[in-house]
């Protein structure tokens, strides 16, 4: 059997899984060798073994996976000919620890000490107007069904929160290059780098001095959220300023209705019940005034494609009325995987991630490179 064709099974001692297996007879090979030819036909039967423990593992990687805390990569079984390869870590193992820099596994930002008791405030005063709209409902003067409507918004509003505290806001790797197909559009453009961390630094990218990255299509650093505003989390921003809009209007008009309204027994509250809902009353007023108002500033900043520091900086040089940006098409932000996704706060899927993020490194350049490979090679041997 010629090398080329035999079947190939995962080398465990390796330990990684990196590289797509199309139809059985080809593979990618990786810096790790994880796949090797297998050498007679008396393993047949060692095969056969094998693969059920390569199915074990798959499974194992995948559960891990989503749990967040595997140092493993999947072979999913999507693409071309049922294989495609899934990275989400640049070729780079996971990791489990906790901050903004490369190597770090999970993102948060942890060197802001006020953002991250800013951030808590925010979960401490939602739950609390979801407490006090659901003790207002046990007394009979606010509908359950409603109440329970509100807890939903509150749900969804703290879920955006989390992901958007925790998702990283689009951090340029060191090993940050330039988009090709977006320097062919404006090839005499200058390419700029960040002097504090000393990679490439995309169009509409900062360097942020809290998260101490630079950040692609940053918009602002949010403390309430303790994170950046970029192209990475712009969605769940989004999502948490509209969930928490429609939260804090449903409250209003909740509690204004009673007020003015409703003339029944039910709606006389006890003296303690009176003191939580005046103060939700003010905190939900405080809330709507503050999300309208970033609303439409986030749907200026889409409409003109200038997000917040640009704007501020071009209204500074006075050089706004002469920008010519764009809009941010809107699949750029919530993704191409449905207008269902649109609404829950689940990371969007892009279109081609690196045009978005405004650069590429050379592990996504060389991934790219093989998907071509074995994607023109596919079609070719279905041809013959
Ligand atoms: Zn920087
Ligand atoms: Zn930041």
């Amino acid at each position: 059997m010629n090398d080329e064709m035999k079947p190939l099974v995962r080398d465990d001692s390796n330990g990684r899984t990196r590289r797509r297996v199309n139809g059985g007879t080809e593979t990618l090979q990786s810096s790790a060798g994880a796949y090797k030819p297998v050498n007679s036909q008396n393993d047949v039967s060692k095969m056969k073994h094998q693969k059920f423990h390569v199915n074990a593992f798959n499974n194992c990687v995948t559960c891990l996976r989503y749990c967040g805390c595997s140092n493993y990569e999947m072979i999913s079984q999507e693409g071309p000919d049922g294989d495609y390869y899934r990275d989400d870590f640049n070729d780079q193992p996971h990791s489990c620890n906790i901050g903004s820099s490369e190597e770090n596994g999970i993102w948060m930002n942890q060197s802001d000490t006020a953002g991250t008791i800013m951030a808590l405030m925010v979960w401490f005063l939602i739950g609390y107007s979801a407490v006090t709209i659901t003790f207002l409902a046990e007394t009979g003067g606010i509908h359950s069904s409603l109440s329970m409507l509100y807890v939903t918004f509150c749900a969804l509003a703290l879920a955006s929160h989390a992901k958007t505290q925790f998702t990283d806001p689009g951090s340029v790797s060191a090993s940050a290059q330039p988009v090709e197909s977006i320097r062919l559009m404006n090839p005499d453009a200058p390419l700029s780098m960040c002097s504090q961390c000393q990679t490439f630094k995309p169009k509409f990218s900062h360097h942020c001095r809290i998260c101490n990255r630079c950040i692609s299509r940053m918009d602002h650093h949010c403390p309430w959220m303790n994170n950046c505003v970029g192209a990475g989390n712009f969605k769940h921003f989004i999502l948490f300023l509209v969930y928490t809009w429609i939260c804090s209007a449903f409250s209003l008009g909740l509690l204004g209705w009673n007020y003015f309204f409703c003339v029944s027994e039910d709606c006389i509250f006890s003296v303690v019940l009176v003191q939580l809902a005046r103060f939700v009353t003010l905190l939900s007023s405080g809330a709507f005034l503050f999300t309208s108002s970033m609303i439409m500033n986030v749907t200026y900043g889409v409409m003109t494609g200038i997000g917040t520091i640009d704007r501020l900086k071009k209204k500074a040089n006075n050089t706004i009325l002469n920008s010519d940006e764009e809009p941010i098409p809107l699949r750029d932000i919530f993704g191409i995987a449905g207008y269902h996704t649109w609404v829950v706060p689940i990371d969007p899927v892009f279109e081609d991630y690196d045009r978005v993020m405004g650069f590429s490194t050379a592990q996504r350049l060389l991934r790219e490179q093989m998907k071509e490979k074995t994607i023109s090679e596919h079609y070719a041997s279905s041809n013959v």
